[in-house]
């Protein structure tokens, strides 16, 4: 029999959830806060499941190539499975259309306050007081999830300041072809990254190479859970001095950015309620640095672990605590392992100029 699955929260995992559920047979609810679906951000990179991170990595003065990976046809031979560069509002748009599709029911300006897990059905309150409930409720609230202490049963759990911060900032096409040195980025299909004393500048076409996609880590000081502000544009250019001159023309012709306090969460205790019909994933569970480009791509595929966890069940419904559990067991340490190696990756990129920095390259 199928479960009535609630999920809290429409961003990539919540969706990626839905759509393994519906698959599966489940009749899925997606309860977003937000009045309308509009992902942050500018691009993301979507890796083949099993992959690391596979870029050309540049000298960040003379961009120098270090290492180079290229991503077509590589990864798709090696793993199976192609490794996109993509604008995020297109992914979450394909994979809502996908869900809607399929039958989950996405309730938008349901900001849920809470969720109570009884052992029989457990309850989720949203803001403006309704009760509802399912057989299981989801967690995808993202790294400043509310679901998260109520599931788990435990105080606030803060995020962790990473001491970066990063500004994402777009150049349109034709505006890169306007300079021979940025209209040679422009054609390198791969994602590029220039690695320097505590910042890199990570860039790649998206949109069928319409706009060129600009991720900037540097030192910076925000509150946790500073989110997608307005970036001061004279600022990041200061953070890239002494870049290599064709990445920084292209800072030049950038025109807006955005700013991202960089968090991650500490490893939890748990992820399932004490009565086990309550689980969280995505961010909610794992927020990690962003230096593997692989916070969605493992809230993806917590989406399908869940799935298959439950299809063990065969319907029994006295069975999702177990299945939830095996859940949690396979997922957390792997989750954990890619938050330590995403941190493992920012130490090796951001090393400053020296005897370890030349032993790296
Ligand atoms: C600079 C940067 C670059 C990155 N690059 C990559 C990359 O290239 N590849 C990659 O795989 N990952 C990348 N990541 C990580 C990736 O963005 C996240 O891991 C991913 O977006 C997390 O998705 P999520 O759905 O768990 O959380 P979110 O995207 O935060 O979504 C949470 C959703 O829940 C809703 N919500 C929140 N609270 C409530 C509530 N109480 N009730 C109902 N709804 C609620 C929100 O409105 C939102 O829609 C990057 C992150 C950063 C910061």
């Amino acid at each position: 029999m199928p479960f009535e699955i609630i999920i809290c929260g429409a961003g990539l995992a919540g969706l990626g959830a839905s759509i393994a559920l519906r698959k599966k047979g489940h009749k899925v609810t997606i309860l977003e806060g937000t009045v309308q679906l509009a992902e942050v951000g500018a691009g993301i990179q979507i890796p083949p499941n099993s992959s690391r991170i596979t870029e050309s990595v540049r000298r960040y003065c003379t961009g120098e190539i270090i290492g180079k990976t290229p991503l077509y046809p590589m990864m798709r031979e090696q793993y199976g499975y192609p490794y996109w560069l993509i604008h995020r509002a297109d992914y979450q748009r394909c994979l809502r259309e996908h869900a809607e599709h399929l039958g989950v029911q996405i309730r938008l300006n349901s900001f849920v306050d809470a969720v109570h897990d009884d052992g029989q059905r457990p309850v989720v309150i949203l803001r403006n007081g309704t009760h509802l409930t399912a057989d299981i409720v989801v967690g995808a609230d993202g790294i400043r999830s509310k679901t998260r202490s109520s599931i788990l049963g435990e105080d606030h759990i803060e995020a962790m300041d990473s001491s970066q911060c990063a500004y994402r900032a777009t150049v349109p096409a034709e505006v890169m072809r306007e300079n021979p040195a940025t209209e040679a980025l422009l054609s390198d299909t791969s994602a590029s990254c220039w690695v320097g004393d505590g910042r890199h500048i990570m860039a790649y076409p998206i949109m069928g190479g319409r706009m060129y996609n600009l991720v900037l880590p540097h030192p910076g000081r925000a509150s946790v859970g500073a989110w997608n502000e307005p970036g001061d544009l004279d600022e990041m250019k200061r953070q890239y001095d002494g870049f290599d001159p064709a990445i920084r023309k292209v800072l030049d012709k950038v025109t807006s950015c955005r700013k991202w306090k960089l968090a991650e969460l500490p490893p939890l205790s748990r992820w399932v309620s004490d009565k086990g019909r309550a689980v969280i994933i995505g961010d909610a569970a794992h927020a990690m640095v962003p230096y593997l480009a692989q916070g969605a791509a493992m809230s993806i595929e917590d989406g399908a672990a869940l799935a298959e966890c439950l299809e063990r069940t065969c319907g029994d419904g006295n069975l999702i605590p177990r299945a939830l559990r095996a859940f949690e067991s396979i997922r957390k340490p792997r989750c954990e392992i890619v938050q330590e190696a995403s941190r493992g990756t920012g130490h090796m990129w951001h090393m400053p100029d020296g005897p370890e920095q030349q032993q790296r390259d």
